[in-house]
Formats: C-alpha cells, structure tokens, sequence
C-alpha cells in the first residue's frame, strides 16, 4: 500500500508527516472522503466543491488546482488497486513553529492521500439487517458546517455506540433535536410519508450523500422536508435512516433501544439505496 504525502507516493510503513504539522497540533487542516465504486470516483465534484468551500472557510490557502487533486485521488486509488472503498484527501495549513495564529503566508499546506478497500457485500449485508444508534448530546464546536479533522468530539461519540452495542450514535442538540449522525446525516420517514432531515442551515456539515439522496428521492417522486426532528419524534417515525460517502444509504432499525417501525430496515431506505449509484455521478475521466 502506499500513500501520497506531500508530492510523493510512500510505503504505508513510512507515511508520516512533522511533529509541527498544524494538523497534529491544532486539527488545522480539512478532509474529504469520497467513495469508490468499480474504480470510479462517486460524486467527486461536490466533494472538491465541498472541500475548496471548507478551505476557504478555515482561509487554508489551496495547493494546487482541484484539478490537480483530482490526478492524486485517481493516482492514489490506481496504485493501491482499490475497486471498491473509499479515498481519503486531507489538506492542513501545513508545518510551523507552534502558535496559535497563523503562520506567514507562504508555508505550504500539507496534503496528504491515501484509498483503502472495503467490501460492498458487507456494506450490503450491513444495510439488509439495519443498524442500531444511540442519542447523545451534541458537544462539538459551532463550525460543524466545515469538514475539519478535529473529530474529538464524534470519536468519543463513536466510541460511546460501540460500548453501548451500537454503531452509530446520533447527536442531539439543546432542544432535543438531533443535528447529525458522528459521520453521517440522519434521517426519518413520518408516519405519512415524508421524509424529514435537518437543513444543512445549522448545526450539521453538507453531507454530499444527503444531497444526492435528496434528488434520488425526487427522481422517485417522493417528498421530503428540510427540517429539524426529536429523538422522540425518531423514535417513533415509520423508518429512519443515515447517509454518508462510506456507507451510503443505511438504514436505522434501533434508536436507543427503541424498535423502528418494524425492526427491519424500512423500504424508502433501502429503496433509495438501491437507486443511489443510478443518480450520483460516477466519474472516472476528468470533467473539472
Ligand atoms: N456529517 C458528518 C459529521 C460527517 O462526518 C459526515 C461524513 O463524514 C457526513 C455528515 C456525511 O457526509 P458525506 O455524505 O458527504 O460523506
């Protein structure tokens, strides 16, 4: 295996970055993490959109054009012969003596690149039983619209599901109302029919999944609103479900304890998992 580090493509064994990498010392940095589907790049162009935008945000300079990006994806997913799994892109703003400002402009941003098989048939197998979550407060920083590797807060949460038997835990704002998943958007379908997910305006990122499920869901005619749900509400919905790049479309058939619906993962989900490649842009030549 190997994996891109700052212009050069290293044995795994030796991938490492500076011990004054302001992404090991302050989580300065942003990532993407696109899925591969028979070698192609799903949704690549949202991602990179997604990713200049959180660059931007956090005013990490780019380094280099998105285009360019694009060959070290391909290139990094080419060289470890993954055909299916994920691809995993991360820019800091790179090594500088440590202080909390930035340093002077000028510093290059350090750009990191690695792929990693996973087996569709155990994604598939996962979404045929369902998954469990738990609900837990929702302690991160306000900034969640930006996809930083500060992810302290969503590891402890991780962690928390696993300890309780879960895999996945739903965070919950004051109010009651769950923001997001620790990685992925959530999902539930009301009792009529509607699909609800909380709007991408506050308190959770832009998941690329959620949008393409969004049109996937509107290519099957369905309809859903953009709006904020309780766990009790969840609780009680006729399905639930979460989306994101690595697990796409999975549905939720527990939420503390509480059987969804039936128990089993609900037809809308795993509807809109089967369409969802048929709707995504799969991409293997370069279009940006
Ligand atoms: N929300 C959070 C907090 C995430 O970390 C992720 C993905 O890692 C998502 C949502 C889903 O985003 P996407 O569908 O773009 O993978």
């Amino acid at each position: 295996r190997v994996v891109y580090v700052n212009g050069e493509y290293v044995p795994y064994a030796q991938a490492s970055v500076h011990v004054e990498d302001r992404g090991f010392q302050f989580a300065d940095g942003v990532y993407e993490v696109c899925e591969i589907l028979d070698g192609n790049l799903v949704d690549e162009r949202r991602h990179m959109a997604r990713l200049e935008r959180s660059l931007s945000e956090l005013r990490i300079d780019e380094p280099m054009s998105l285009r360019s990006l694009g060959v070290i994806l391909r290139e990094t997913v080419r060289r470890n012969r993954v055909r299916n799994g994920i691809v995993y892109l991360q820019i800091t703003r790179g090594v500088a003596r440590r202080d909390f400002a930035f340093p002077s402009p000028g510093d290059a941003p350090g750009v990191v690149c690695f792929a990693r098989s996973l087996s569709r048939k155990a994604g598939d197998a996962k979404a045929a039983v369902g998954v469990a979550v738990i609900t837990l407060p929702d302690i991160r920083w306000k900034r969640v619209d930006i996809k930083t590797t500060g992810l302290l807060a969503q590891s402890l949460a991780r962690q928390a599901a696993r300890e309780a038997g879960a895999y996945e835990a739903w965070l919950v704002d004051e109010k009651g109302y769950v923001t997001e998943g620790a990685s992925c958007n959530a999902w539930i379908l009301t009792g009529d029919g509607k699909l609800v997910t909380r709007s991408a305006e506050s308190g959770i990122l832009r998941g690329i999944t959620r949008e393409v499920a969004m049109e996937t869901a509107r290519a099957r005619g369905l309809h859903y609103e953009e709006r904020p749900f309780t766990v009790e509400e969840a609780k009680s919905a006729r399905e639930a479900f979460q989306t994101s790049a690595s697990g796409l479309v999975m549905p939720v058939v527990k939420i503390d304890g509480v059987a969804i619906g039936n128990g089993k993962p609900g037809e809308i989900a795993s509807g809109l998992r089967a369409a969802y490649h048929g709707v995504a842009e799969v991409s293997t030549p370069h279009h940006l």
